[in-house]
């Protein structure tokens, strides 16, 4: 056991939390989406909670990590579907949410801490020269744009902008490693790809520097269509419609949004309406008007002729993982899958996928611009009766040309391409040459010969102690 008076004396001056009961609740993320992952990381806790003030803060922390050979897992908000955020070999959860500061706004850029909440990010820019950033997770309200760059994917405005993967759409990060003696790297264009998406396995970001778009008073609306396909088909064409600005565009099949959106519930006229939920710019709304009554959609809601909004949420806290949440909580039941329909017969996948498995899968789409072609991605609920069925679902996607996403793994590799990214890896050698940044969550770097044609779940040894205890 490492001796902790010992590091918490050598931390003295940074905010240090050691009470198990404060440092468990920091140690958790929405890893329980999944029901497989809540089995494997419940008894999963840090021993010490470090809150970092500044970058300085960070390097010290590191350092004295380092030196004691403990591991550290950064945390934004803990917002994470996956148990990213999970230090699975307890250790240092370094805290990132005090280093929350705006630094500087320019025409179509800003640059932040990465603890920075994205609505409070947001809310800054809006003020400063009305721009805002170009997508957020439906998490704008609580996650933390570090982590979304270090955990997150895409979201609202994807459409427009494509995800964090695309070059351009993360500017510059700064990152300290850990190492004897902490460097600090700037990376731009393609170096930054190693640490976008790595969990935080190879460095810690101080410091991001991120596009803006100009800010709009986006309508909320919710469309009605009696077939879920209908409702897709309407969507696809939305999504094509090159002179209608849109920010957000998700196709919800019923009876999900009845069932689950309580508080526009009484909009939707019935249980087996499927809706789509879109942001609109104000000045589209009449020409998107015009497209809703060429495809017989009936407008159920508009934010902009609602007497009030209070107590209904903004609509993208409908969408991509909010979908997931509002449907587990009227039916706790229900988990989820993350699905890729290539295009460009993304319909006829859906279509395909929505035959074969019907109520049992109830589909939920996210239009999004990938590669430059309008695609979507779809975060489908699953009624949950065993892993056995769940990974067949799996099969069936992924025998229809439809790859999966999987959700249900703690690990980089089996929840993204079900490959080594060599480059992380090798960066990882370089700046984390003890392995001590978020462990057991880059199967390449814990078992080189791991073979992802197997078939085989991968159980991290730390972790394998820790449920058999
Ligand atoms: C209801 C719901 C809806 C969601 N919707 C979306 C969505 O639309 N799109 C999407 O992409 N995701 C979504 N997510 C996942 C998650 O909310 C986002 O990815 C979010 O941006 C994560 O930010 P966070 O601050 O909570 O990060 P955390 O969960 O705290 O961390 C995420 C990962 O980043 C690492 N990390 C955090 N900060 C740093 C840092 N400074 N340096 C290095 N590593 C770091 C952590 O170790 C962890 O591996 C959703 C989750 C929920 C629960």
């Amino acid at each position: 056991m490492p001796d902790y008076a010992k590091i918490k004396a050598e931390l003295d001056g940074i905010a240090v939390e050691d009470n198990p009961g404060l440092v468990r609740q920091k140690s958790r993320d929405f890893f329980w989406y999944s029901p497989i992952l809540k089995e494997q990381l419940d008894q999963v806790t840090g021993d010490l909670l470090v809150s970092p003030q500044s970058e300085e803060e960070v390097i010290r922390t590191l350092k004295v990590a380092y030196h004691h050979g403990i591991p550290v897992t950064a945390r934004g908000a803990g917002t994470g579907n996956y148990g990213q955020a999970m230090p699975l070999s307890g250790g240092i959860v370094l805290n990132m949410a005090r280093m929350n500061k705006v630094k500087a706004i320019f025409p179509g850029r800003v640059i932040a801490e990465p603890g920075t909440v994205m609505a409070a990010l947001d809310r800054e820019t809006r003020a400063h020269s009305g721009q805002e950033l170009r997508f957020h997770p439906s998490t704008h309200n609580t996650a933390t744009i570090g982590g979304f760059v270090a955990g997150g994917s895409g979201g609202v405005g994807s459409i427009k902008w494509g995800g964090l993967r695309d070059l351009g759409n993360i500017l510059r990060l700064r990152v300290v490693t850990m190492e004897a003696e902490p460097r600090v790297m700037e990376l731009t264009g393609w170096e930054l790809q190693k640490v976008n998406h790595a969990y935080g396995t190879n460095g810690i970001i101080t410091e991001v520097e991120m596009p803006l778009a100009p800010a709009y008073d986006w309508v909320d609306v919710l469309v009605g269509f009696d077939g879920f396909m209908r409702a897709v088909e309407f969507s696809d064409r939305l999504a094509a419609s090159n002179g209608l600005l849109v920010k957000e565009i998700a196709p919800i099949a019923a009876p999900i949004p009845y069932d689950s959106f309580s508080r526009h519930k009484r909009y939707i006229r019935h249980r087996d309406q499927s809706v789509v939920v879109i942001m609109v710019a104000p000045h589209a709304m009449e020409p998107f008007r015009a497209l809703v009554e060429k495809f017989r959609g009936e407008l159920l809601f508009r934010a902009d002729e609602v007497e009030s909004m209070k107590g209904i949420p903004e609509a993208f806290e409908l969408t991509w993982n909010h979908t997931t949440l509002r449907a587990m909580k009227a039916d706790k039941s229900f988990t989820y899958l993350q699905v890729q329909y290539p295009g460009p017969n993304h319909v006829e996948k859906v279509r395909r996928m929505t035959e074969i498995l019907g109520d049992e899968v109830p589909g939920h789409l996210e239009f999004i611009r990938f590669d430059g072609q309008v695609q979507c991605s779809g975060l489908p609920l699953v009624r949950f009766t065993t892993k056995e069925r769940l990974e067949e679902i799996i099969r069936i996607h992924e025998d229809n040309g439809c790859p999966i996403f999987n959700p249900h793994r703690y690990t980089l590799e089996e929840g993204g391409m079900k490959q080594t990214d060599k480059i992380q890896l090798a960066f990882k050698k370089q700046t984390d040459p003890k392995g001590l940044l978020n462990p057991g969550k880059m199967i390449a770097w814990e078992n080189p010969d791991f073979d992802f044609k197997s078939g085989k779940t991968y159980l991290y040894p730390g972790l394998e102690a820790l449920m058999s205890a």
